[in-house]
């Protein structure tokens, strides 16, 4: 209510605070949002703020993608409805608080469908049909780069393997700044390490119900990029950004919680310390991987990041405490009995990969969904288990032919996101690029 954001505002003051940045995650993730200065708040949460529509349907080269209400209706407006509960001051921008913001449509007052935030919102609640909520752990892995003449390089190119070297391959204390900085922002940062590449890092955000985790990784995402413009170096959540270094994953840790809120995923007496359910969420990400490919692979790049003995997954497998397989058990049983799903990569818009992991839990857990027998050993053998889709193509066929995940994430949200999508496979399909030239120009 006004009332409610006027002592926000009064708060806010006495906090310093002069400017309220609303963010809001478009399709693919990127934050948009407005400064708005902190007196017009409360109008602000009266009325929301106006943006036009293309901020969902333009791709990142600023063409506005043909995607079904949006140009063909003239791109109306949508309308930015700041989320109190989300405000926090920024600790690197005095003056400045964030606060996420739901998008809605007003034309009809109603949450707008493609809202990123919305589809997480619906797939948890139908999860909350069965009793239960989701509980997600996001692990982020991103590239630095560092300007070299007109391009970038990656950062601090240490040779050979530097996973988890500590402060050695991190010349800036890239980890050490970047934790202390995000502290106290309500990111639930714990830990961060180098990974296995020169310049590239993972930070680790603690569990919580899954749109509050998602509402998280999006803020963590966005926040790495801003600290690393302010460094002079660009933060890459791309899937595979060289040729000749792995990519980088955004594991999912999942389980569920009842009521209660005892970990429904552990039993002792069940096979291998987990439950029934367990077993059906196991089942349903799997019956549903190549349709979920399409969401936590999202770009055409994504798939460049699979492949045989990488640590990112190949095949659709399941295994305990196994990190060739798509779908690990960590060890931790009782309340730490859970799910580290390994399929989605970096790039994936956070709310959207954790949306489609939520709505294939509820389809196993409702439909019963038996998994195959857990991977033992090796996972990157073809004779084990089904190849993941191999490109993007393939895996908008598959979201577009899973009618049951569709049908929980919401038909308008797909059938934009397949609109969306399709049209990056076209534009990419028209592009002649440097490996073709290569290829061709000299030779043929
Ligand atoms: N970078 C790997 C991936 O793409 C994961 C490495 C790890 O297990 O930390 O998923
Ligand atoms: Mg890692
Ligand atoms: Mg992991």
């Amino acid at each position: 209510s006004t009332e409610s954001a006027e002592r926000t505002v009064q708060r806010l003051k006495e906090q310093g605070v002069d400017v309220v940045r609303i963010g809001y995650p478009d399709l693919i993730g990127t934050d948009r949002g407005k400064d708005v200065l902190v007196e017009r708040l409360p109008d602000v949460c009266e009325s929301g703020v106006a943006f036009c529509r293309a901020v969902y349907y333009t791709s990142p080269q600023g063409d506005v993608v043909p995607v079904p209400g949006g140009l063909d209706e003239g791109l109306p407006d949508i309308s930015i409805h700041p989320d109190l509960s989300t405000l926090v001051p920024l600790s690197w921008e005095p003056g400045v608080a964030y606060c996420l913001g739901d998008a809605v449509n007003p034309a009809t007052g109603e949450a707008f469908p493609e809202s990123p935030r919305e589809v997480v919102r619906a797939a948890a609640a139908r999860l909350a049909e069965l009793g239960l909520t989701g509980v997600v752990g996001p692990e982020l892995e991103y590239f630095l780069m560092e300007p070299d003449g007109a391009g970038w390089k990656r950062y601090d190119d240490a040779p050979g393997n530097v996973y988890v070297v500590g402060a050695k391959g991190d010349k800036g204390s890239h980890v050490l700044r970047t934790l202390r900085t995000l502290r106290g922002m309500d990111l639930g940062v714990t830990m961060g390490n180098h990974e296995f590449s020169g310049g590239q890092f993972e930070i680790n955000l603690h569990h919580s119900e899954a749109v509050d985790a998602a509402d998280r990784a999006f803020r963590f995402k966005s926040a790495i990029k801003e600290l690393a413009r302010r460094d002079g170096l660009l933060a890459t959540f791309m899937a595979k950004p060289f040729n000749d270094e792995g990519g980088s994953g955004f594991h999912i840790h999942l389980s569920c919680v009842d009521e209660s809120g005892r970990n429904v995923f552990d039993d002792p007496s069940g096979a291998y310390g987990l439950s029934e359910s367990a077993r059906y969420a196991i089942g349903g990400i799997l019956a549903h991987a190549p349709a979920l490919a399409a969401l936590l692979n999202p770009t055409i790049n994504s798939y460049k990041r699979f492949g045989p003995d990488t640590l990112a997954p190949w095949l659709i497998d399941w295994g305990l405490d196994n990190r060739s397989a798509m779908l690990r058990v960590p060890p931790e049983r009782g309340a730490g009995a859970r799910l580290e799903v390994r399929l989605g990569d970096a790039s994936a818009n956070p709310y959207i990969a954790i949306a489609g992991l939520l709505a294939a839990v509820y389809l196993g857990i409702r439909d019963r969904v038996e998994p195959p027998a857990p991977l033992s050993g090796y996972g990157y053998d073809t004779s084990k288990a089904p190849v993941l889709p191999m490109s993007l193509p393939v895996a908008l066929d598959a979201l577009g032919a899973d009618t049951a995940l569709s049908e929980v994430l919401g038909k308008e949200f797909t059938a934009a996101y397949l609109a969306y999508k399709r049209n990056e496979v076209e534009r990419f399909s028209q592009f002649i690029t440097d490996w073709e030239f290569r290829e061709y120009a000299y030779h043929l």
